[in-house]
């Protein structure tokens, strides 16, 4: 059964890792799709690549932190698929990592306009769609930095990380009575050019560090992480709203 038949998502951060695995499923289990992200290039490839699986996507290329593009997603939601259900704000980046003393003001602002001023500005233009259809499901990546786990050199990162869950918690309070739900998704490591075990020049070491802060012992597949937003988003999660949901292979329990 295709669980997303009929409903129209967004998916921001979609020419790469959690946001395009995401995007793929989202597809593959009937939804329509606007993907989002900087590159038009990586987007028409995915947009080609849904399509020559039977499934439906329409790419715009544009900043999240970018009020105008947090409209037009929606513009293109409405005009060419007819509403909004679904939206992943998931684009993100860690930005530049240093410890607080050395971390311009500069950096600090554009890490939290690109991970949390970003998911406010795209729920402010997401929520009359969804009211409009009367219900939907706001979902936002968010991490175990910043929830669970403080990592040196990750404060704008882990603040606007936390920020998100916040955001979350009044979203889903203000929008219950009109059956929109807010999640946020806390993943763990996921093996993405966002990792740092995918950072040009990273050693094998680094990729051992970074497997063995989890209690599994690996990092994610940007695939096992979609599977959750699919559940967020679809009527399986119908009574989830306010959640903060670790999907971290345990590095937030992790000991060893
Ligand atoms: P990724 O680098 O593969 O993808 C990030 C996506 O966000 C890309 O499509 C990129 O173009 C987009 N993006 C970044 N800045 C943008 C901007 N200003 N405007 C529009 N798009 C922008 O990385 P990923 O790991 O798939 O990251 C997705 C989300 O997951 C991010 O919010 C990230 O913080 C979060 N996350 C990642 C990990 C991890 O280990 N990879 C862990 C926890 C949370």
């Amino acid at each position: 059964m295709n669980v997303l038949s009929g409903k129209v998502a967004i998916v921001t951060g979609a020419s790469s890792g959690i946001g395009r695995a995401t995007a793929i499923l989202f597809a593959r289990q009937g939804a329509r799709v606007v993907v989002a992200a900087r590159r038009q290039h990586e987007l028409d490839i995915l947009v080609s690549e849904i399509a020559a699986t039977g499934g439906e996507a329409v790419a715009l290329a544009g900043d999240v932190r970018d009020e105008d593009h947090a409209r037009a997603l929606v513009e293109q939601a409405v005009n060419r698929f007819g509403g909004l259900d679904v939206a992943f704000n998931n684009a993100g980046a860690a930005g530049t990592m240093a410890p607080v003393t050395d971390l311009s003001l500069a950096d600090w602002q554009d890490v939290i306009a690109t991970n949390l001023t970003s998911a406010f500005l795209g729920a402010r233009h997401q929520i009359p769609a969804m009211a409009a259809r009367g219900g939907g499901s706001l979902i936002f990546t968010s991490s175990f930095v910043g929830y669970t786990a403080g990592l040196p050199a990750m404060a704008a990162y882990a603040a606007a990380k936390a920020g998100l869950v916040g955001l979350t918690q009044v979203l889903a309070a203000e929008l219950g009575p009109k059956g929109i739900r807010a999640n946020a998704v806390l993943p763990g490591g996921t093996d993405t050019p966002a990792n740092p075990v995918n950072a040009p020049g990273a050693t094998p070491e680094v990729r051992t560090f970074v497997e063995g802060l989890h209690a599994l012992k690996r990092i994610a597949t940007p695939e096992e992480i979609a599977q959750t937003v699919l559940h967020l988003a679809s009527d399986a999660s119908s009574f989830m709203t306010g959640t903060a949901l670790l999907v971290d292979g345990g590095a937030s329990i992790n000991r060893t």
